[in-house]
């Protein structure tokens, strides 16, 4: 029997990044630890830090009330505004922004300055666009819909900057640009799209076009991790989804000839090897 395992399966680069950090911190001890927003949509990493002592703040109020500590920033970043707090209540920062987000900041940052709208491509309500708004100091719109895009309008002779949140679907960005460039505004269009999502979708394709059978491995809600059971679904029958080695019929996979395997954008290293050494027995 022959395992074929995801050379892109699981953390990305930055979220490793962060989450590696954050038990480094742990380690060390001292202070209190807390991560503005949990670390990673993982239900066992958050709760293993919880055991160690790493509290999960989500809102300003939360913060304002800390007077001690070391407040750890995610990777998907925050407003320019959190950071003043952080610093005005005397707090120990690190932060562990993606270097990709981080880019949009200061483009955002810069731009605004000069006096162009920021339009940012992405979902509204998700972290790390709450973020990027926050670094703009001049008007600032989010577009996620064609029909946001055929309807937005700003006066003649204001300059626009566009960029993407890191995650959104490269297709629908291009789509969405050509909407906003036919209106014939000075406009300057930054890509900014991270690739690790496209690069572990199109590795989960080629594996399960090449296998007997497919296990990807994720949280329930995660979405990344039910896109790419899809994905996997439509090339190979027998895929199977799974959170853990525990919701895997193991015995009936054991008579395929290939097997590949594959995880989600949050799924723990820990996970996936348990799941990959049950063929190695
Ligand atoms: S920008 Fe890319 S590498 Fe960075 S955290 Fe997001 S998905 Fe991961």
């Amino acid at each position: 029997m022959k395992v074929k395992l995801a050379k892109t399966a699981g953390f990305c680069f930055g979220v490793k990044r962060a989450v590696d950090r954050v038990y480094e911190e742990v380690e060390k001890g001292g202070s209190p630890i807390y991560t503005f927003g949990p670390i990673i949509h993982n239900e066992e990493v958050v709760e293993d830090l919880e055991r160690k002592g790493v509290s999960v703040i989500h809102t300003e109020e939360e913060l304002k009330q800390l007077n001690k500590g070391t407040v750890i920033i995610r990777s998907h970043g925050v407003s320019k505004h959190i950071y003043q707090v952080i610093e005005k209540q005397g707090l120990k920062m690190i932060d562990v922004t993606c270097p990709f987000v981080l880019k949009i900041h200061r483009i955002v940052e810069r731009e605004s300055a000069l006096g162009k709208h920021i339009v940012i491509i992405g979902n509204d309500k998700h972290p790390e666009v709450e973020g990027i708004k926050g670094w703009s100091s001049g008007k600032t719109t989010v577009i996620e819909s064609f029909q946001e895009a055929e309807s937005f309008q700003v006066p003649k002779g204001e300059e626009l900057c566009v960029v993407s949140q890191t995650t959104f679907n490269n297709n629908k960005f291009q789509d969405l640009v050509e909407i906003l460039s036919k209106k014939g505004y000075d406009i300057l269009v930054v890509n900014t799209i991270c690739n690790a999502t496209e690069e572990r979708q199109a590795e989960a394709r080629q594996i399960a076009r090449e296998v007997d059978a497919m296990v990807v491995i994720g949280g329930r809600h995660s979405s990344n991790t039910q896109k790419l059971y899809e994905i996997c679904k439509k090339e190979c029958n027998d895929t199977y989804y799974i959170q853990t080695l525990n919701d895997l019929d193991v015995q009936k996979l054991l008579s395929v000839g290939c097997v590949g395997i594959t995880a989600g954008a949050s799924t723990p290293k820990k996970i996936i090897e348990e799941v990959q050494k049950e063929w190695q027995k």
